[in-house]
C-alpha cells in the first residue's frame, strides 16, 4: 500500500444536496497519492507545518472520485458534529485544506470468490467508497447494491450508477423514504418507497439471482 502523503488542496467546487449534504472536489497542489477503491483520506481546515510535523484535528472521508491526472480529488460530507458544522460554515470555492491519504484496505476483492455475488449496502453518503469500485472494479462477478435515500435528491452518485447499471452484472436495489416523480434512471434497478432494512436487505439478498439477467 502506498504511504499516506499529506497534500495542501483548495477547495474547487461545493454542490450542496440539501439537508447538510455536500460534496466537495479539491484542486490538490501535487499529485493525490494512488490509492485503492475504498480508501479513505484525513480533511485538516487548520494549517499543516511540516516543520512542526503536528497534524491538526481532522475527520475522515471515504475517497468518492478522483481525476484520471490526480490532480482533482472528491469527498461527500453530512453535516453531524463538531467538525462537521465547522466545514459547512469554513468551506468555500478557494479554501484551502490538507489532505492525508491513502488509508484503509477495502476487502470486497480480496475476499471474492469466483462466480461469487458481492452484495454491498450503503445509506446516504455511505455509498461513497463504493463508487471508485463500481467504476475501476472490472469484475465478471455479480455486484448487487442496495442503497437507501431520504428522497431522490440525495441521489448524489446518479451519473456515476447510471453509468454501470448498463452492465449485466450489476444491479441496484434503491429504497427512498419519500418517493419522488423524479426518478428517471433506467436498467438493472428496482425503486422501492421502503427504508433500507435488514429484513428488506435479506430479501434482497435471497432475490439476487432472480435480480440479474440470463
Ligand atoms: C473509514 C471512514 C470513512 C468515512 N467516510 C465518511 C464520508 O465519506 N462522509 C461522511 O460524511 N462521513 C464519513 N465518515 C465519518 C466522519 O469521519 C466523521 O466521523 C463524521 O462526519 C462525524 O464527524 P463530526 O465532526 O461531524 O462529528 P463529531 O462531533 O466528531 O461526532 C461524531 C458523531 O457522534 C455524534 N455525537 C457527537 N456528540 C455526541 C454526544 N454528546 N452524544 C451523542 N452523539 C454525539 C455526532 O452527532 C456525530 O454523529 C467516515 C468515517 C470512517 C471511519
Amino acid at each position: 500500500m502506498a504511504n499516506p502523503q499529506k497534500i495542501r488542496a483548495e477547495v474547487k467546487k461545493i454542490a450542496s444536496y440539501g439537508q447538510g449534504v455536500y460534496r466537495i472536489v479539491f484542486k490538490t497542489e501535487k499529485k493525490f497519492p494512488r490509492f485503492k477503491a475504498g480508501q479513505f483520506l484525513h480533511l485538516a481546515l487548520d494549517t499543516f507545518d511540516p516543520t512542526t510535523g503536528f497534524w491538526p484535528e481532522s475527520r475522515v472521508f471515504s475517497i468518492a472520485s478522483c481525476s484520471d491526472d490526480r490532480k482533482e480529488v472528491s469527498i461527500v460530507y453530512s453535516v453531524k458534529g463538531v467538525y462537521t458544522k465547522k466545514m459547512e460554515k469554513a468551506l468555500s470555492v478557494g479554501s484551502s485544506v490538507w489532505l492525508k491519504a491513502p488509508y484503509g484496505e477495502f476487502i470486497i476483492s480480496k475476499y471474492l470468490e469466483e462466480d461469487e455475488t458481492a452484495v454491498l449496502i450503503a445509506g446516504g453518503t455511505g455509498v461513497s467508497p463504493f463508487i471508485p469500485f463500481l467504476r475501476q472494479s472490472g469484475t465478471s462477478n455479480k455486484i448487487q447494491l442496495n442503497y437507501g435515500l431520504r428522497n431522490k435528491d440525495l441521489m448524489i452518485f446518479e451519473n456515476e450508477l447510471t453509468a454501470v447499471l448498463g452492465q449485466d452484472n450489476f444491479y441496484l436495489n434503491l429504497y427512498l423514504e419519500e418517493m419522488s416523480d423524479k426518478i428517471s434512471i433506467s436498467g438493472n434497478i428496482t425503486v422501492k418507497e421502503e427504508l433500507l432494512s435488514v429484513n428488506n436487505i435479506l430479501d434482497d439478498v435471497q432475490d439476487k439471482e432472480k435480480s440479474f439477467r440470463p
